[in-house]
């Protein structure tokens, strides 16, 4: 791993950016507690090689740091000792510190696409370097998460179901990932390519040995370049078209330079998450008209497999509205209840449930045909129907 590494920002001349006493803050993805060998965190041998090659430079301290999907206090910190990245920190003489336990700053968004401001730790604006370690995982919500979505993490724990609920549209949470990356840009970017999540990501998908690192300057062309080589359609990635808009990078494959392994040697086409959206807008439409009709076609349905729940109240905990209920007993075999109008297709509860119990599927069709924008859809165009004939009947 560590020639992977050590070549990879070699291949960038990344030594061109690091000076002596540097405080430098590594953005891990740190989303659930889960072991290395899942494929949900940064993996900690990533972490040590890209340590172990900052220390060439005398930093003066290295802060690793995240805050989970879940809500819950201490959260953070359980999945720093689960990924073994606690340990990998102490062992390295690194700091392990999660992004809520910090000083807290309110970061303003320079020419916001949605999000104005947003709560985040003041090392954010204060670190000398950021380097963000991203993973590759496909994303239930955003097909793929890599450079630009693992900085969502840098918001404070509450603040993402918050920014979950104010942004319900794919569309607009995507122009709120590019405006939080706007701000807590990082300098550098190693990907995690080692061991990825397919399909049913990013915590719960099946694991693929990808082997593979990658570095930039640039997370947008970064994110490009590994969506070329997963095979996820790079149009459905809003927010790289959004970052690019707002000047944060390139997202054109013919603007990349692209050093080592060509794209063609190392592709793997990864499975795409089966519920995963089509953008919320799938015909243009009027953006009122959009904004009804998106969410409840793209609901997803929410089940619990009873073989696996365990009653262990993380979903009901993290739902950002409420939208489910613990069992009235905990005895086994019993499930949370799900609410569908309450719901808002965050898919937080499938992202934090350690037992991967969570099982979501959106029936586009199905939705069209239950719900009253779909309905409304079908009696409107029976009324345009029957005008069109009562007219040429009468007028013909
Ligand atoms: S579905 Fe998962 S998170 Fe929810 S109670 Fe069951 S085990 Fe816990
Ligand atoms: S039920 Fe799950 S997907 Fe729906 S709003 Fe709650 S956490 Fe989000």
């Amino acid at each position: 791993m560590e020639s992977a590494v050590f070549g990879a920002l070699d291949l960038i001349g990344a030594a061109s950016i690091m000076r002596e006493g540097m405080t430098i803050l590594l953005k891990a993805n740190l989303l659930s507690a889960n072991p290395p060998e899942r494929a949900v965190c940064t993996h900690p041998a990533i972490v040590t090689a890209v340590i172990h090659w900052l220390k060439q430079f005398s930093p003066a301290r290295i802060v690793l740091s995240d805050s989970t999907a879940s809500i819950s206090v201490g959260s953070t910190e359980k999945v720093l000792k689960v990924s073994g990245l606690k340990e990998t920190c102490e062992r390295e003489g690194a700091e392990a510190i999660p992004i809520e336990k910090m000083e807290r700053t309110i970061y303003t968004v320079p020419d916001p696409l949605v999000l104005k401001s947003f709560p985040s730790a003041t090392l954010i604006g204060e670190a000398d370097l950021i380097i963000n370690l991203p993973k590759i995982k496909t994303h239930n919500l955003t097909i793929l998460t890599c450079c630009i979505k693992n900085m969502f993490g840098t918001i404070i724990l509450g603040q993402k179901p918050k920014t979950h609920v104010q942004f319900p549209l794919v569309r607009d949470f995507e122009k709120a990932l590019v405006d939080i990356y706007s701000v807590s840009k990082p300098q550098l970017t190693v990907v995690d390519g080692y061991l990825c999540q397919e399909g049913y990501g990013p915590s719960a998908g099946d694991i693929v040995k990808l082997d593979l690192v990658l570095a930039g300057f640039d997370g947008v062309a970064l994110d490009t370049v590994v969506a070329n080589i997963t095979g996820v359609p790079v149009n459905r990635l809003y927010y790289l078209e959004y970052a690019e808009q707002k000047g944060l990078g390139t997202a054109k494959l013919d603007g990349i330079e692209v050093r080592g392994e060509s794209i063609e040697a190392v592709k793997h086409a990864f499975k795409l998450p089966k519920g995963s959206t089509i953008g919320y807008y799938p015909v243009p439409l009027p953006r009122s008209l959009a904004r009804r009709l998106g969410p409840a076609l793209m609901k997803a349905t929410i089940t619990f497999d009873p073989k696996r729940c365990r009653r262990c109240g993380t979903c009901w905990k993290n739902c950002p509205v409420q939208a489910i209920t613990p069992p009235a007993s905990l005895a086994e075999g019993n499930v949370p209840s799900w609410n569908r109008n309450k719901c808002i297709t965050c898919y937080c509860c499938a992202e934090t449930c350690p037992y991967e119990a969570v099982r979501l599927n959106a029936n586009i069709a199905k939705n069209f045909f239950t719900t009253w924008p779909g309905l409304s859809c079908v009696a409107t165009l029976v009324a345009i129907i029957v005008v069109i004939a009562l007219l040429a009947y009468f007028l013909l």
